[in-house]
């Protein structure tokens, strides 16, 4: 197989992560980091309801509608309590044939849940989703982005087989901290250190960043900030490399959330939602539509390779790493 035989076969994992707009607020108001649960509290507030009103269901079904027009399926980081709010939606998202995965139970930081409370929500999380769709979720994707090292063992314990939460990305608003030079395709962990190769069964798919600057490109939140080529450039040289990742929320293609708290966080935050970034994932899945697989078919692509006897032929291209000279530079900023 020649290089650009490989590269050509290089696949990227399109995911949602099917949470609410006021889940993803931590940048903004820091509240989703230590206040939720109290969701409840927060809709009371801002609703008038212990419960939202349905604005998630039309925007989750345009990303679905786009999704069949060209026939593909991908992967939905479902929200434990978004499960529980709208479970016919969980249904439909199952019925279109696309992989449901867990995003948790709350969106709170496992940094705050501690080891014992987050292994309990995992599981609860699981189950609900197993209910509803008739499967065990095999894959998660951390709330925030925010990863414990012991998360790890606590994850193959419960019978996950990936995860989805790194960001090879220098740090930004106090996250991705010593991610700077995580892996760019996916690898199985090290137990100390997710950011690092190491011995884990569980695969970690990780999140892409802009070449040589390291700053996050893979979600539809920095997209929308830093404009659709810097995602897009990003996702085509992560794709010389091997497999990548692009996520974003179904909120983000629906109308503008009311802004609250901080202005100026807010006008950056909400930066580009509704029919901007509707446009944007629907070039994004356009562009990209030969190579779009969801995250569990990325991952048991790396464990079919390995469990492939020397010199068989295997499906899907191979690997690897950044060359040492494309390393971020290092910069004292982690
Ligand atoms: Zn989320």
């Amino acid at each position: 197989m020649t290089t650009s035989d490989a590269r050509s076969l290089h696949q990227l994992v399109l995911s949602v992560d099917l949470d609410e707009w006021f889940h993803s607020r931590r940048w903004v108001d820091g509240q989703q980091a230590v206040c939720v649960p109290d969701t409840a509290a927060f809709l009371r507030k801002f609703h008038g309801s212990e419960r939202p009103t349905g604005e998630l269901v039309e925007p989750t079904r345009h990303v679905l509608g786009l999704l069949r027009a060209r026939r593909l399926t991908i992967t939905f980081f479902v929200l434990g309590q978004v499960a529980r709010w709208y479970p016919d939606l969980v249904k439909e998202i199952q019925d279109h044939g696309h992989e449901v995965a867990s995003h948790g139970l709350f969106h709170v930081d496992m940094s705050v849940l501690g080891p014992q409370v987050f292994e309990d929500q995992l599981l609860e999380a699981a189950d609900l989703l197993q209910r509803l769709t008739g499967a065990a979720p095999v894959g998660y994707r951390a709330p925030n982005l925010v990863y414990e090292p012991w998360a790890t063992a606590v994850l193959e314990r419960a019978g996950f087989v990936y995860d989805a939460s790194v960001c090879a990305s220098r740090p930004i608003g106090g996250k991705y901290r010593g991610w700077t030079n995580a892996p760019t395709v996916p690898y199985h962990p090290s137990y100390a250190d997710v950011a690092a190769r190491g011995d884990a069964r569980l695969v970690e798919l990780p999140l892409p960043s802009f070449p040589v600057l390291r700053i996050a490109a893979g979600s539809g939140i920095v997209m929308r900030i830093f404009g659709f080529n810097w995602s897009y450039h990003a996702l085509r040289h992560a794709l010389r490399r091997g497999n990548t990742s692009f996520y974003f929320h179904p909120w983000e293609l629906g109308a503008r959330p009311k802004p609250l708290g901080h202005r100026l966080k807010n006008e950056i935050f909400l930066r580009h939602t509704g029919a901007w970034m509707s446009r944007s994932v629907e070039t994004i899945v356009e562009r990209f539509s030969s190579r779009i697989i969801p995250a569990r078919a990325s991952a048991e692509a790396l464990l079919a390779r390995e469990a492939a006897p020397a010199g068989a032929a295997v499906t899907g291209a191979p690997e690897s790493d950044v060359a040492i000279g494309d390393r971020a530079p290092g910069l004292s900023i982690d």
